[in-house]
């Protein structure tokens, strides 16, 4: 017979979770303490709620005792933790964290060291050719004597959802991609999802996850929102991506295991490289680039575009559209660049903005809007995560026999680390420990 875990409340009053052992509580506390002396550092905390009362009550600590702290509960891991994937994530975690309470102590980190500390990673600058390339299969896509900018302009104009419609159209895309998941993934019981529309933010969508295997998928619309662009949006924040990847490791991690540091959701930590990477590659996997134009020319007739009336039109900008993706995509990647010219090299807004403009092909309102992302003070490491997280993931998939991987769809377990090849993998590997 085995004893149930000891159990206590959570936050919200209405679940209960269990109590954290001392190396778990130590680290609750601090990820919360933190978020005070930043907010929006937590982003997502469903653990004990006597652990968020008790620092909600208590006098603030400064940044460098926070930081202390951090370094004071990564020296007790060996000692305290057994299992070497727990321990591991848990070290590069308070590295990160220890690196943040620096900076807000007033400590002058170098951007790339900022995103290595925070990341367990190492920032790559991209070759300006790849995005050259991607601007030329862009052209062939797209022909005409216009400016590529304004093809681009033209092209995205016609694709725009109504903004009447975009709830009713994200409700029934959120609900294809959890079908698609669920017989892929699987789902874990009883969970949910709800959206809303909101605006003045500098992302996109954002899933807010709440516990009890419920999140709120907020989608910005302070931009106009594209019809493809909504697939990869439902796919990233709702299924397979942050949605129901929190919603497993609630059941996994912290129900079963009981590793309560998992109740609090970091930004700026390594587990972020992990969640964005899994959430951009959730797309492929609830939408296959071979079906997607099937998917689009449903979204195109439910979001009542003008080209919804001619089935022959619709269908050819539906296959247009998957053709145009990955090479938009590369074209986002300029980002990174962007971020590294702004912090790195200390480049003026104003010539970031054109670069984004002219090399990126970003229309001037997204550039806008992408840059003052990487400028935002709580996001300005954050723009690397994406690309690269989805990159580790794929190599860690893809080194994974397709046998080996999981299958079934209820209980589905992560399949486990391929063996590290090398020091860089190995690193690698523990930011992916969780
Ligand atoms: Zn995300």
């Amino acid at each position: 017979m085995t004893a149930l875990p000891e159990t206590t409340l959570a936050v919200g009053g209405e679940r209960r979770v269990p109590v954290p052992d001392p190396i778990a509580r130590d680290y609750v506390l601090l990820c919360l303490r933190l978020d005070q002396r930043a907010p929006g550092l937590v982003d997502g905390y469903y653990g004990p709620a006597d652990l968020k009362a008790a620092v909600d009550q208590e006098q603030l600590r400064p940044p460098g005792t926070l930081a202390d702290d951090a370094a004071a509960l990564r020296a007790r891991l060996d000692a305290e933790v057994d299992e070497p994937d727990r321990r591991g994530w848990l070290a590069v975690q308070l590295t990160a964290l220890e690196t943040q309470a620096r900076v807000l102590a007033g400590a002058d980190v170098p951007y790339v060291e900022l995103i290595r500390r925070c990341f367990d990673f190492e920032p790559v600058r991209r070759d300006e050719a790849v995005f050259e390339k991607a601007a030329t299969g862009i052209d062939e896509l797209l022909p005409g004597p216009e400016p590529l900018a304004d093809r681009l302009a033209a092209w995205d104009a016609g694709l725009v959802v109504p903004p009447e419609r975009a709830l009713v159209v994200l409700d029934w895309l959120v609900e294809v991609v959890r079908e698609r998941a669920a017989a892929s993934v699987g789902l874990p019981d009883d969970e949910r999802i709800r959206v809303r529309l909101t605006r003045n933010q500098p992302w996109t969508g954002y899933n807010w996850y709440e516990g009890g295997r419920r999140s709120r998928f907020d989608v910005n619309t302070d931009l106009p929102i594209r019809a493809p662009d909504l697939i990869h949006l439902a796919a990233h924040e709702a299924y397979p991506g942050h949605h129901l990847e929190h919603a497993w490791k609630e059941v996994e991690l912290v129900e079963r295991r009981g590793r309560l540091e998992a109740s609090v959701l970091m930004i700026n930590a390594p587990e972020c490289l992990l969640s964005e990477g899994l959430a951009d590659l959730g797309h492929e996997i609830v939408s296959p680039a071979a079906s997607e134009p099937d998917l689009l020319v449903e979204l195109f007739r439910r979001a009542e575009l003008p080209i919804a009336a001619d089935p022959v039109a619709s269908r050819d900008i539906a296959e247009r559209a998957v053709a145009l993706a990955p090479l938009r995509r590369r074209l986002q990647e300029s980002r990174v660049n962007a971020a590294l010219m702004r912090h790195a090299d200390g480049r003026p807004h104003d010539e970031v903005l054109r670069w984004l403009i002219e090399v990126g092909r970003f229309a001037p309102d997204v550039a806008a809007k992408r840059l003052e992302f990487i400028e935002h003070p709580l996001w300005r490491a954050y723009v690397f995560v994406y690309h690269d997280g989805e990159a580790l993931l794929r190599a860690w998939l893809d080194a994974v026999p397709p046998a080996d991987r999981p299958a079934a769809p209820r209980g589905a377990r992560p399949a486990a680390a391929p063996p590290p090849r090398d020091r860089r993998r190995r690193r690698r590997a523990r930011a992916g420990a969780r």
